[in-house]
């Protein structure tokens, strides 16, 4: 392993350079989703060769302590040798049939042996699939159009689910995106998060019309912003009480924040869940699910259309499952524990330099914002000094460790994360706190 990289930012990364000026001619801003391009912290982003365990290289050769894991799906860290060898055995049987396979059964069994509200799944290849599948299934199973969600919270990039949309809408400052028309996003009712008052108030303007409420089971796409007490069980309840359903999106918490995802913390009963990241152990795959009843009006069976060319891919879900079965109690024990280290050390840090911060946690997803006050909802996430983040950001990134390129963002760590790689993070954490504390805006 390279020692970490103590040069002052900024410093030259010219092979990224040159393959982000060549990706910049043939894709919009160069990447392939927004928050890739650092657009948020300036500068240009590094391009990754390779991974392993917690550790990333770029095209210059630097060597990183990855903070983002593919933005959760790593659990297991980089090239876990088990998850890889599942990888290249499914390879070498071929890459995609377009028939049914026992791979997908069996991550299906898993899935559906993890998470007791989930009594049928369904595989799909992206998160977004997932939400606008279940968003479809609500629509159709319920008879009604309207669809509430939060201020802050991040469905994918689903036209009706991108009002106030959280991550790289969040990032980037968009207001309502572009493309997407009044017919549809005219049905999504926005509301604050952790405000059920307003939830009811929604329910009693709209008698009979509100198909679904969808919202991440905790947010991590606002930054952290774990739900009050109750919040979720109010949700369920004023679901239950005007016949509509009550969808909680787990694509990032599904098998990250326990065994059961955050269903296995707060306890509290879905209608119906989306999955992703973790479940795909790297790969494009993603689910929905929940009560069979609602999910009998799939087709076939059913009436409300779904598919997928790839759906239930047999390299994905060989990865997929190779992942999940190495997610035991241990496995999710040791990743709490390096997210708690971590969130003591980079507290003691900014507090050392007199930066006002909160470090907020959902299980082991973590995020720092630079604010005096807890952060409750979107408004509050936004009132931070995000330009603190900024040169914070570079002083990480220079001294070795890659961190969300947004104070909009969930840190991301792995098993993987040992003792060598949390003190290389400890190092660098000093003065990154001092460049935050000297940040104007
Ligand atoms: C990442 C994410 C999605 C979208 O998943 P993709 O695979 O990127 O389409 C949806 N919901 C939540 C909560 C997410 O974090």
């Amino acid at each position: 392993m390279a020692e970490a990289n103590n040069t002052p930012y900024p410093y030259e990364a010219p092979v990224s350079q040159g393959l982000f000026d060549r990706a910049s001619q043939v894709t919009p801003g160069g990447v392939n989703s927004p928050v890739r391009a650092f657009r948020a912290v300036g500068g240009s982003p590094r391009f990754m060769v390779s991974g392993t365990g917690p550790y990333l290289t770029d095209a210059d050769g630097r060597e990183y302590v990855d903070l983002v894991c593919s933005w959760g799906p790593m659990i297991l860290g980089h090239s876990h040798p088990e998850v890889i060898a599942a990888v290249q055995e499914a390879v070498a049987r071929g890459t995609s049939f377009g028939t049914p396979g026992e791979g997908e059964v069996a991550l299906a069994e898993e899935i559906v042996d993890r998470i007791a509200p989930v009594e049928q799944v369904r595989l799909v290849s992206s998160g977004t699939e997932a939400t606008m599948s279940a968003i479809r299934l609500a629509r159709g199973f319920t008879g009604r159009a309207k669809v509430i969600k939060f201020a802050g919270c991040y469905h994918g990039h689903v036209d009706a689910l991108l009002a106030a949309a959280g991550s790289g809408v969040a990032t980037l400052g968009l207001p309502d995106t572009p493309g997407v028309t009044g017919a549809q996003a005219g049905d999504t009712i926005v509301l604050p998060y952790n405000d059920i008052e307003a939830v009811r108030a929604a329910f009693a303007a709209h008698p009979g019309q509100i198909a679904c409420v969808i919202t991440e089971a905790s947010p991590g796409n606002m930054g952290i912003v774990p739900p009050l007490d109750g919040f979720n069980a109010g949700l369920k309840a004023v679901c239950q009480e005007n016949g509509a359903l009550y969808i909680s999106d787990e694509v990032m918490t599904g098998f990250r924040t326990s065994r059961a995802g955050w269903f296995g913390v707060d306890g509290v009963v879905p209608d119906l869940m989306t999955f992703g990241k973790v479940m795909g152990g790297g790969f494009p795959a993603a689910a929905f699910g929940g009560r069979a009843d609602v999910m009998a009006h799939l087709a076939p069976v059913g009436p409300v259309y779904q598919a997928g060319t790839l759906s239930g891919n047999p390299i994905a879900t060989a990865a997929g499952l190779a992942q999940l079965r190495l997610l035991d109690d241990a496995a999710y024990a040791k990743v709490d524990a390096v997210s708690e280290q971590l969130r003591g050390l980079v507290g003691e840090a900014l507090t050392k330099e007199g930066v006002a911060h909160v470090v907020q946690n959902a299980s082991n997803m973590f995020s720092v914002f630079f604010t005096d006050k807890p952060v409750r909802n979107y408004e509050d996430a936004k009132a931070q000094e995000s330009f603190r983040f900024t040169p914070f950001f570079h002083s990480m990134l220079a001294q070795g460790v890659y961190l969300p390129p947004s104070s909009f963002e969930c840190w991301f760590v792995s098993t993987a994360h040992d003792e060598r790689a949390v003190e290389r993070i400890a190092a660098a954490l000093p003065a990154a706190a001092r460049a935050a504390a000297e940040a104007t805006a």
